[in-house]
């Protein structure tokens, strides 16, 4: 039987110009030297700008674009998107300083996160933004705080659906989780509340994350919007909030499939209308990270070393699972697979040659591609990690073997 080679789905969000490279309108090497050191991250603005023009172009007008910031939280990231999307979703007091130094509103700011410490929901109640309760116990302790603050703090439910969302990188609802209150509680949570001196807005269901399948998108959508409008029967006053999630992935891996994105949003566009007949003065949100921002993202290191162990050429760079742990299959893979890596200043190539891409660590995990086939590279060459936008510092244990931290632009 003949293997079948998967291929990663084509990178053409960034140009080539003599077979470089073109990021932010300038050429990657000229970059490079921008920068002054390697490894560094960079962020296409012009990129973030045309994603956000996309799902515009395809969602139904209603629907409005809310940025989870744990995706990249970059100050000049976030800065750029809050003139762009109409909220912005966070999840500590960290990223909340960030969201609040933007000309963002804190009304277009939402909290989102199980286990929140007093410190951080008294600061959020004093800065005006929606808190996501994840527990009763939750709500209880923001009520005292609002009473001690004297400000009756805004909030919404997180729910945990009795349903999943299907073949999710990381499915974070149905069953038992961590994560919102589960649906059966919500009534009784509602009847609580009437009791207590709280705002409350409406409801949050997220699912899961990294959904490349629009089927699966478009069902847990239906089923999100029959579960909010629901429970909104049971509030004390209609609701102004419905936060159906979002969930969108891009393709990081050989065989994974752009989401078919018009087809997620022509059905989208059905059940908002459905929607407007039961609750047409509800505000309807999709929560969106690492769709915004991955791809327009890149990790690039140099090439230290070319090492050839028997037979194997190793290049030996100077970034690695330190800086971007995703692309070294540890940041919640089963499988290892490769995330897609050229060589950024000649991407095509005179020669061709396969290679295994690692870092500076002293483990074997600290693998960035295993026997990928890219043009010949020698010392002082850039590999470029694509699809780095999205988790990628942030979510990597920089302190490990305390390299110097790389340096984040956008360009
Ligand atoms: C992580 C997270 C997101 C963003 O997920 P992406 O896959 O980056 O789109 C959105 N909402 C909540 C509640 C999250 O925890």
């Amino acid at each position: 039987m003949k293997k079948i080679l998967l291929k990663h789905a084509p990178m053409t969000q960034f140009s080539l110009n003599e077979d470089c490279l073109q990021i932010g309108g300038m050429s990657l090497s000229q970059l490079a030297q921008r920068v002054g050191a390697t490894p560094f991250y960079a962020y296409d603005r012009q990129l973030i700008t045309d994603r956000v023009a996309l799902l515009r172009k395809y969602l139904p007008p209603e629907v409005q674009i809310r940025y989870s910031m744990k995706a990249n939280p970059m100050p000049a990231v976030v800065q750029h998107l809050a003139a762009i999307v109409d909220g912005i979703d966070v999840a500590s007091v960290g990223e909340l300083r960030v969201a609040l130094d933007t000309p963002i509103l804190p009304g277009q700011i939402s909290f989102a996160g199980p286990g929140k410490k007093d410190n951080e929901l008294s600061c959020a109640i004093a800065s005006g933004v929606t808190l996501n309760m994840e527990s009763e116990q939750e709500m209880e302790r923001i009520a005292i705080l609002g009473q001690h603050l004297g400000i009756c703090p805004k909030v919404a439910i997180r729910v945990n659906p009795n349903f999943e969302l299907k073949s999710s990188g990381m499915k974070m609802s149905g069953g038992a989780k961590q994560f919102g209150v589960d649906a059966e509680r919500v009534p009784s949570m509602l009847a609580r509340m009437h009791g207590l001196k709280l705002n409350f807005e409406g409801f949050h269901i997220f699912c899961g994350s990294q959904n490349l399948n629009a089927a699966a998108i478009q069902e847990a959508q239906e089923k999100t919007i029959q579960l909010g409008l629901s429970l909104a029967k049971q509030a004390s006053c209609p609701i102004r909030l419905l936060n159906i999630g979002g969930g969108f992935g891009i393709p990081y891996f050989p065989g994974d499939k752009e989401l078919d994105l018009k087809s997620v949003c022509k059905n989208l566009h059905r059940l908002i209308d459905e929607t407007k007949k039961h609750a047409p003065n509800t505000r309807i949100e999709i929560e969106l990270g690492r769709y915004i921002v991955a791809e327009s993202g890149i990790y690039v290191c140099r090439v230290l070393e070319r090492k050839i162990s028997r037979k194997r050429v190793f290049l030996i760079t100077d970034g690695g699972l330190h800086h971007h742990l995703a692309a070294s299959g540890n940041f919640g893979q089963v499988i290892r697979k490769n995330y897609p890596v050229v060589v950024g200043n000649k991407v095509v190539g005179h020669e061709r040659e396969s290679v295994t891409v690692v870092g500076p660590l002293c483990t074997p995990l600290d693998l960035l591609a295993d026997e990928v086939e890219m043009a010949k590279a020698d010392v002082g060459d850039l590999i470029v990690v694509f699809q780095s936008g999205a988790y990628g510092l942030t979510a990597s244990p920089t302190r490990f073997l305390n390299h110097p931290e790389p340096v984040e632009v956008l360009v």
